[in-house]
C-alpha cells in the first residue's frame, strides 16, 4: 500500500512554529516511507480564510523545502486538494446521503441547542444532542418555516481506529446524542464532514495532526466508513506549548515562520529544533532536511508519544 499523507492548514493566520512542528513531522514520516504528500487547504469557511494566507504558508514550506506532491496548483488524482474547490464532491455526496435517509434536517433553534447542550449530561464529556428533530414526520418538516442544518443519523455502537501511539481507541457512540452537524443552516458544509469526505475519497492513509483534534476522530472514522472508504491510521501528536502551558496556534502573537526567518533563522536550525523538541537530538543543533531524512528515523523520536511539549524559549 502506498503511503498517502496531508497536512491540512485552516488558512486563518500566518503559519508559526505549531503548525511547522506538524508538517514537519507529517513530511519526515511520509518522505521515510516513500509517499505522497498532499498539501489541503481547509479553507471552507470562507469568511475566516484569506487568500494572503495560503500564500504565506505555501510560502513557508518551500522556505523550509517541504515539498508536496499535491495541493494548490498541484491537482492530484482525486481532484483539488484546496477545500473550496471541492463543493461539488461534498454536495453530490450530501444529496446521496440524503436520498439514503442517512441525514436529516435539524430545525431547533439556537437557544434550544444551548439549553440541551448545557444540562447535565451523566458521564458525558463531549456535547450531545438530544435527537429531537430526528423523527420528523413529513408533515411536520413541511410547517417549518426556518432554515434547518443536517445532521447525521447515528446508529447506536462503538467506533474504532488505529492511532500510531495511542494503539487502538474504540468510543461508544450514541443515536440521537452524537448526531452530529454535517451541513450547517447557511448551507456551508461542516468541517467534520469535509475532513472525513477528504481523507476518504483522496485516499489518505495516515493522518498527523495534533491530538487537540482527538475528540472529532471518532466521529470522522465512523463517518469515512459509513461513506464506504477505509479508515486511515491516525498519528495524534503532542501540542507545543509555551512555558506557561498555553498553546502556540493560541496565542495571538505566536511565533510566525515568517518573524523567525526575518530574525535570522535558517530551516536547518528549525528543523534541528523540531528534532530536538521531538526527542531525536539531546540539544538543539542545525540539520539538514537530508540529514534528516537519512538520519532521524520517525520511529525513533522518542517525544512524540507524550502529550503536550513545552517550548523553552518565548
Ligand atoms: N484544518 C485543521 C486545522 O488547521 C486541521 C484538520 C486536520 O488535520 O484534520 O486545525
Ligand atoms: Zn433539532
Amino acid at each position: 500500500m502506498k503511503v498517502r499523507t496531508r497536512f491540512a492548514p485552516s488558512p486563518t493566520g500566518h503559519m508559526h512554529l505549531g503548525n511547522l512542528w506538524i508538517a514537519f513531522l507529517n513530511w519526515l514520516w511520509t518522505r521515510q516511507q516513500g509517499g505522497t504528500v498532499i498539501l489541503r487547504i481547509e479553507d471552507i469557511d470562507r469568511d475566516r480564510c484569506r487568500e494572503e494566507y495560503v500564500r504565506g504558508i505555501e510560502n513557508d514550506l518551500a522556505w523550509m523545502g517541504l515539498d508536496y506532491d499535491e495541493g494548490p496548483g498541484k491537482t492530484g488524482p482525486y481532484g483539488s486538494a484546496v477545500q473550496s474547490e471541492r463543493y461539488d464532491i461534498y454536495r453530490q455526496i450530501l444529496s446521496r446521503m440524503e436520498k439514503e435517509g442517512a441525514i436529516y434536517p435539524c430545525y431547533c433553534s439556537r437557544s434550544r441547542i444551548h439549553q440541551v447542550l448545557s444540562a447535565p449530561h451523566e458521564g458525558e464529556e463531549r456535547p450531545v444532542y438530544d435527537g429531537h428533530c430526528r423523527n420528523l414526520t413529513a408533515e411536520e418538516r413541511a410547517r417549518m418555516t426556518k432554515q434547518p442544518c443536517w445532521r447525521l443519523r447515528m446508529e447506536d455502537g462503538s467506533v474504532s481506529f488505529r492511532d500510531l501511539f495511542l494503539g487502538t481507541v474504540t468510543r461508544h457512540l450514541k443515536a440521537g446524542a452524537d448526531d452530529f452537524v454535517v451541513r450547517r443552516a447557511d448551507g456551508l458544509v461542516a468541517y467534520q464532514l469535509a475532513v472525513s469526505i477528504d481523507d476518504g475519497q483522496m485516499g489518505v492513509t495516515h493522518v498527523f495532526r495534533g491530538n487537540d483534534l482527538l475528540d472529532s476522530t471518532p466521529y470522522q472514522a465512523f463517518l469515512i466508513r459509513k461513506l464506504g472508504y477505509p479508515v486511515p491510521v491516525y498519528g495524534h501528536l503532542p501540542l507545543l506549548v509555551d512555558t506557561r502551558g498555553i498553546r502556540l496556534s493560541k496565542r495571538q502573537q505566536g511565533i510566525t515562520i515568517e518573524e523567525l526567518r526575518n530574525r535570522g533563522s535558517r530551516p536547518e536550525d528549525l528543523i534541528g529544533l523540531l528534532l530536538y523538541l521531538a526527542g531525536g537530538l539531546s540539544e538543539p543543533r542545525s540539520v539538514s532536511l537530508k540529514e534528516a531524512l537519512e538520519h532521524f528515523p520517525f520511529e525513533k523520536l522518542t517525544a512524540l508519544h507524550k502529550k503536550h511539549i513545552v517550548l523553552p524559549v518565548s
